[in-house]
């Protein structure tokens, strides 16, 4: 099995470090708060099903994704935690209905319709959490369409507001804490004004990762944990443990000529012989054709080398001038000494992009 291993591409998987990670937000609470996670787009690339699973386990209290079809997968795999559906499509009412998946609710149009739908059915109290924009300015209410908006659901009985939520547009950036500190206030009197017309309590929660990390959690009853799970602090905190870690391998090695070029468009001369290993990795597995032309680097045992002419779609080169590498050894492309953080930096990106990129041809492992 190992020996079939080491012959394929994959993301490596470590599902004790999620459960490291999970807890270490826990701990760092103040107060009695629900954890939120984040299992939306593959659980960052990670794999949503056995994210979802582990933290089942482990009693997260609630999951979100996306869209309806990632939720439904979860469903059919056996997750019974109650899950938020992030965007949900006006039309969506019945698929969320038969998978008992939790919309947010952000306008007076998908209101509306969930309105009429769970009325129509004879639904009562079908859940649903309020989304506010308190400047992020994405899907939510504006805080003065709050009135209207309780109003339209003070005179029905097909939907149940659970939570009452926002997302922070700049959390991890000190630059813009009074941004997000004005942020915080807007979406505390709005929640305020939420609840009082409710005559039972409401989840009240604002925070992503770097959130939690930067901000007290005490005004608010959830929180929503999403990179940092997946062992990336946006703020830089240390403790975390790392999850992924992608691999390859080396398919070929050549010595190659000064003053010849590499790969298509003949865009990498060398300037001085060179040893030249072609890894099976490409732009079609989910690796930036930015990492081109020396731009990226990828680990092999122990060594960075570096990622030689233009990315193509299933493979790419790297020069091993120097270094120690044999034909079928391990390429790492990120991992615990390669972060995806300084990946990520190099190119104009951000970590999240990196991880979902990694295509669903790449076999995950869970170890
Ligand atoms: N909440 C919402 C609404 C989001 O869209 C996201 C992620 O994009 C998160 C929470 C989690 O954010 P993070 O991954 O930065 O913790």
């Amino acid at each position: 099995l190992i020996e079939e291993r080491i012959h394929e591409t994959l993301l490596e998987v470590d599902l004790d470090a999620v459960v490291h990670n999970f807890n270490f937000y826990k701990s760092r609470l103040l107060s009695d708060i629900k954890l939120v996670c984040m299992v939306k787009a593959n659980g960052y690339g990670a794999g949503a099903v056995e994210i979802a699973k582990t933290l089942q386990y482990h009693r997260c209290d609630y999951l979100a994704v996306a869209v309806a079809e990632e939720g439904i997968q979860l469903r059919k795999e056996g997750i019974s935690l109650p899950l938020i559906v992030l965007n949900p499509e006006v039309n969506g009412f019945e698929e969320l209905f038969n998978a008992d998946l939790e919309p947010e609710v952000y306008n007076f149009r998908i209101l509306e319709a969930f309105i009429k739908e769970s009325e129509r059915r004879g639904i009562t109290d079908y859940p649903i959490h309020l989304k506010i924009d308190t400047g992020m300015h994405r899907l939510g209410f504006l805080p003065e369409q709050i009135p209207d908006m309780l109003s339209v659901l003070k005179k029905q009985k097909g939907l149940k507001v659970i939570s009452v939520f926002s997302h922070l547009s700049a959390s991890e950036s000190w630059h813009f804490d009074d941004f997000t500190h004005r942020q915080m206030e807007i979406f505390r009197k709005a929640a305020e004004e939420i609840e009082q017309a409710f005559n039972y309590p409401v989840y009240k929660h604002i925070l992503n990762s770097a959130g939690m990390e930067r901000f007290s959690d005490t005004k608010w009853d959830m929180t929503r944990l999403g990179i940092g799970l997946y062992g990336i602090s946006a703020s830089g905190l240390p403790g975390l443990k790392n999850v992924c870690t992608l691999k390859t391998t080396i398919l070929q090695i050549k010595h190659i000529s000064s003053n010849e070029t590499i790969g298509y468009g003949r865009k990498e001369k060398l300037e001085r012989d060179a040893r030249i290993a072609t890894i099976r990795f490409g732009y079609a597995d989910g690796l930036d054709r930015q990492f081109g032309n020396r731009k990226g680097k990828v680990l092999i045992n122990g060594q960075y080398a570096p990622i030689v002419g233009n990315v193509c779609m299933d493979l790419c080169m790297v020069d091993v001038t120097g270094i120690k590498a044999e034909e079928g050894d391990t390429v790492i492309l990120f991992g615990e000494n390669l972060s995806v953080i300084e990946l990520a930096e190099s190119i104009g990106t951000i970590p999240y992009e990196i991880l979902t990129s990694v295509s669903p041809r790449v076999k995950r492992i869970y170890i």
